[in-house]
């Protein structure tokens, strides 16, 4: 949803060019407004063939959909820079059986939105999670099927990491993840510009991170959050782990209370340079 406002923009700016040339221009030469009208729907038509020139490879092949346009400009982000009060609230390594529904029951008390970074092997077990993590409006991103370090793979053994978890999330919820987080964020650059380019992914890191899987306790968790928010965050939790769970009523109520206001990863992504 919140790529149609930058379609719009590109639109807009494109028309008020097109006015604007066919003004001048309008004494001297009755074509040009159609000229103008061209070039403004070439934007449209280079991104089209962008999706079209992606190379099709066995993800796709669950329902037959093609993969969505690609989120965002970068190959990857950490945070996104915009000065507005939004932050991205990250969930890594579920669903868990009974820590993720009660982290759910956390987000919907307080209308609050996150992105869930799955793992394909509870992806399979907990599909009744994953349908209520969309059903509730929380975004999923893929975060591989076995959790490995993806430098330490073959080009071949990462895409296929990534295919099989993007798999598992559409057969479990019918919604394709955006983007993807590499466990212990680790990544190379040319892994982030392939996978980009390829399944449309940008690479999400974070820059907060509360080391939750440390089990500092709960309230050390919760103030390491609130203490590292900034406009453009992204915040690093697992909701494999019940004290981070416990964490979460103060860290999002203390972080509300600072003016700040939770969005999914690709809204953020959205955000990105728009002040
Ligand atoms: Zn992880």
């Amino acid at each position: 949803m919140r790529l149609h406002p930058t379609v719009t923009v590109l639109k807009t700016r494109a028309h008020s060019l097109a006015a604007a040339l066919f003004a001048l221009a309008l004494p001297f030469l009755a074509g040009s407004c159609a000229n103008q009208k061209k070039k403004g729907m070439k934007d449209t038509e280079v991104s089209a063939t962008q999706e079209n020139a992606r190379p099709q490879g066995p993800w796709n092949a669950v329902d037959g959909n093609r993969l969505p346009t690609s989120v965002g400009t970068k190959d990857s982000y950490s945070k996104v820079n915009t000065s507005m009060p939004f932050v991205a609230l990250t969930f890594d390594d579920g669903p868990h059986a009974t820590n993720t529904p009660r982290l759910l029951d956390i987000l919907k008390s307080r209308n609050v939105k996150a992105t869930f970074y799955v793992v394909a092997t509870n992806t399979r077990r907990y599909p009744e999670i994953m349908r209520r993590i969309v059903a509730e409006g929380h975004e999923i991103g893929n975060h591989t099927v076995t959790h490995g370090n993806l430098t330490k793979m073959s080009e071949s053994e990462v895409r296929k990491e990534l295919s099989a978890s993007h798999e598992a999330i559409v057969a479990a919820t019918g919604v394709a993840p955006r983007t993807m987080r590499p466990p212990y964020g680790a990544i190379t650059s040319s892994q982030k510009s392939w996978i980009r380019r390829e399944f449309g992914y940008p690479s999400i890191l974070w820059s907060v991170d509360p080391e939750d899987w440390k089990k500092p306790g709960a309230s050390i968790v919760a103030n390491r959050l609130v203490s590292g928010a900034r406009p453009g965050g992204i915040l690093l939790v697992h909701d494999i782990h019940s004290a981070s769970i416990d964490a979460m009523p103060s860290a999002i109520d203390q972080l509300l209370a600072k003016g700040f206001q939770f969005v999914t990863v690709t809204q953020l992504i959205a955000m990105d340079g728009k002040g």
